[in-house]
């Protein structure tokens, strides 16, 4: 694996870009509290489609209804229970997302990676080892604008990221982020008019902070986490060395606070009440 992970990223290197992304970094303004509620796991169905090798396997990462159309800042697990959400955002990325997912992999954590179409489009491989290897996906648009949009373009942003998504992977999702946690330039309205859940955060690694040291990655989660956390972390949209740095720390340093790792769908879904 690790040849064909150094070969893959030799490929992607020279395919890379010249696609900059603004990381997500904006703290969300408004807090609207809201409930969480169950969920029926993300359902997995097998593929009927044996003449596609493309395509893994199908899965859909599904809400309940009560989900459809809100906005998600944070699980409220039963019993208070001290499980908690890694959420990574704008890849695939070349380099840093097979570090991530080999860490990941290592200490036995799934995470929710929310892709950027424009990343998929160039790393499709990294994409099909993320769903491979167990981990949640959500929709974090195909440009990563942040600018106000008209309807038609907020659908096409995900609708196009959507549709590229299943063909890639044969994944289908209900889990939509917006780029930098804007919730009012028209895209949070489209997605919810389409019954995705808007995922937000409740705690930031803050690691699209361009002069922070990693080990105050560490510190801003290992400090803020909360049971039903959900925290922001990056793959890409820029340099993550420090985040890969930064996150064998972060997992040893929550599973000694006693946390259990889920991925989002499965958060909600425990999140019962
Ligand atoms: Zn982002």
């Amino acid at each position: 694996m690790t040849n064909n992970h150094s070969k893959r990223q030799k490929i992607f290197g020279v395919v890379a870009i010249a696609f900059s992304v603004t990381a997500c970094s904006i703290a969300p303004s408004k807090k609207e509290q809201l409930t969480t509620s169950k969920l029926h796991a993300a359902q997995t169905q097998q593929s009927q489609d044996t003449q596609s090798p493309a395509k893994l396997e199908n899965l859909t990462f599904s809400v309940p209804a009560k989900y459809q159309g809100k906005t998600v800042y944070k699980g409220q697990p039963s019993n208070n229970e001290k499980v908690i959400a890694l959420t990574i955002d704008d890849g695939p990325w070349q380099n840093t997302t097979v570090q991530i997912l080999d860490i990941l992999k290592e200490n036995n954590v799934k995470a929710t990676f929310f892709w950027v179409g424009q990343a998929l489009q160039q790393h499709p491989e990294l994409a099909k080892q993320e769903v491979a290897e167990g981990h949640a996906i959500g929709n974090h648009t195909w440009h990563h604008w942040y600018k106000r949009m008209d309807e038609a373009t907020a659908k096409s942003e995900i609708e196009r990221t959507a549709d590229l998504m299943y063909k890639t992977t044969g994944v289908k999702t209900s889990l939509f982020r917006p780029p930098g946690g804007i919730l009012n330039n028209g895209l949070a309205d489209v997605a919810k008019s389409q019954k995705y859940a808007v995922v937000m955060w409740s705690q930031t690694s803050a690691d699209t902070d361009p002069h922070a040291k990693y080990q105050v990655f560490v510190k801003n989660v290992l400090r803020d986490a909360k049971p039903g956390g959900i925290v922001l972390m990056h793959d890409g949209g820029g340099d993550r060395q420090r985040t890969v740095q930064a996150l064998p720390q972060i997992i040893s340093g929550l599973k000694q606070q006693g946390y259990r790792f889920v991925t989002v769908p499965e958060l909600l879904k425990e999140s019962g009440g």
